[in-house]
Protein backbone atom coordinates (compact mmCIF):
# COMPACT_ATOMS: atom_id res chain seq x y z
CA UNK A 1 0.00 0.00 0.00
CA UNK A 2 1.41 3.16 -0.71
CA UNK A 3 0.61 5.14 2.44
CA UNK A 4 2.68 3.11 4.58
CA UNK A 5 5.83 4.24 2.40
CA UNK A 6 9.03 4.59 5.26
CA UNK A 7 8.79 8.59 6.01
CA UNK A 8 12.29 10.21 5.30
CA UNK A 9 14.47 9.94 8.15
CA UNK A 10 16.15 13.54 7.85
CA UNK A 11 15.54 15.13 11.11
CA UNK A 12 12.81 17.69 11.23
CA UNK A 13 13.70 21.07 13.08
CA UNK A 14 11.57 21.31 16.01
CA UNK A 15 9.93 24.30 16.07
CA UNK A 16 9.60 24.51 19.54
CA UNK A 17 13.16 24.87 20.50
CA UNK A 18 14.13 28.87 20.85
CA UNK A 19 16.28 29.75 17.15
CA UNK A 20 18.21 31.96 20.06
CA UNK A 21 19.19 29.76 23.23
CA UNK A 22 17.80 26.36 22.41
CA UNK A 23 15.04 26.34 25.16
CA UNK A 24 12.36 23.92 24.55
CA UNK A 25 8.97 26.05 24.58
CA UNK A 26 6.18 23.52 24.75
CA UNK A 27 3.13 25.86 24.76
CA UNK A 28 3.01 28.24 21.64
CA UNK A 29 1.56 31.92 22.56
CA UNK A 30 -0.48 31.30 19.50
CA UNK A 31 -2.11 28.75 16.78
CA UNK A 32 -3.56 29.72 14.49
CA UNK A 33 -4.66 27.73 10.66
CA UNK A 34 -4.11 28.20 7.18
CA UNK A 35 -6.40 26.34 4.55
CA UNK A 36 -5.23 25.58 1.15
CA UNK A 37 -7.68 26.79 -1.10
CA UNK A 38 -6.79 24.05 -3.84
CA UNK A 39 -7.35 20.80 -2.59
CA UNK A 40 -4.25 18.23 -3.88
CA UNK A 41 -3.85 15.41 -6.25
CA UNK A 42 -6.10 13.21 -4.27
CA UNK A 43 -8.82 15.92 -3.66
CA UNK A 44 -7.30 16.59 -0.44
CA UNK A 45 -7.66 19.96 1.70
CA UNK A 46 -4.50 20.87 3.25
CA UNK A 47 -4.45 22.64 6.81
CA UNK A 48 -1.70 24.04 7.84
CA UNK A 49 -1.65 24.70 11.54
CA UNK A 50 0.75 27.16 12.23
CA UNK A 51 1.93 28.64 15.77
CA UNK A 52 4.17 31.60 17.43
CA UNK A 53 6.07 31.00 20.62
CA UNK A 54 7.99 33.46 22.65
CA UNK A 55 10.93 32.21 24.43
CA UNK A 56 10.48 32.53 28.50
CA UNK A 57 14.22 32.75 28.98
CA UNK A 58 15.25 34.99 26.74
CA UNK A 59 12.17 36.67 25.12
CA UNK A 60 12.88 35.89 21.62
CA UNK A 61 9.91 35.95 19.29
CA UNK A 62 9.69 33.09 16.45
CA UNK A 63 6.89 31.28 14.53
CA UNK A 64 6.47 27.87 12.24
CA UNK A 65 4.46 25.61 10.81
CA UNK A 66 2.83 23.18 13.99
CA UNK A 67 1.76 20.69 11.61
CA UNK A 68 0.18 20.09 8.63
CA UNK A 69 -3.42 17.84 8.11
CA UNK A 70 -4.63 16.95 5.21
CA UNK A 71 -8.34 16.20 4.72
CA UNK A 72 -10.85 15.20 2.28
CA UNK A 73 -11.28 12.34 -0.38
CA UNK A 74 -11.39 8.88 2.24
CA UNK A 75 -8.62 9.67 5.02
CA UNK A 76 -7.04 12.18 7.57
CA UNK A 77 -3.43 12.67 7.29
CA UNK A 78 -1.91 14.40 9.77
CA UNK A 79 2.45 15.84 9.47
CA UNK A 80 4.28 16.90 11.39
CA UNK A 81 3.15 14.77 14.29
CA UNK A 82 3.63 11.25 15.48
CA UNK A 83 -0.45 10.07 14.41
CA UNK A 84 -1.38 9.57 11.37
CA UNK A 85 -4.50 7.94 11.01
CA UNK A 86 -6.03 6.05 8.33
CA UNK A 87 -9.29 6.30 7.61
CA UNK A 88 -10.06 3.71 4.76
CA UNK A 89 -7.66 1.96 2.19
CA UNK A 90 -6.59 4.44 -0.78
CA UNK A 91 -8.01 1.67 -3.10
CA UNK A 92 -11.40 3.20 -2.79
CA UNK A 93 -11.26 6.47 -4.81
CA UNK A 94 -14.50 6.45 -6.38
CA UNK A 95 -15.88 9.80 -5.96
CA UNK A 96 -19.38 10.27 -6.21
CA UNK A 97 -20.11 13.30 -8.48
CA UNK A 98 -17.49 11.22 -11.25
CA UNK A 99 -19.84 8.38 -11.79
CA UNK A 100 -22.34 8.67 -14.81
CA UNK A 101 -25.88 7.35 -14.20
CA UNK A 102 -27.66 6.31 -17.22
CA UNK A 103 -31.57 5.96 -17.02
CA UNK A 104 -32.42 2.42 -18.61
CA UNK A 105 -35.91 3.97 -19.54
CA UNK A 106 -34.39 6.50 -21.95
CA UNK A 107 -31.97 4.13 -23.33
CA UNK A 108 -34.24 1.85 -24.29
CA UNK A 109 -36.66 4.24 -25.90
CA UNK A 110 -33.62 5.53 -28.44
ZN1 LIG B 1 15.46 31.73 24.02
Amino acid sequence: MKWCKEMPRKQEKNIKICPSCGTIVEKPEKTWHLTSPLPDAQGRITITIMASFTCPNCGAKWKGVLSKIKVGGQEVEIEGGAKTSKLADEEKTERPGEIIELDIDDVMNE
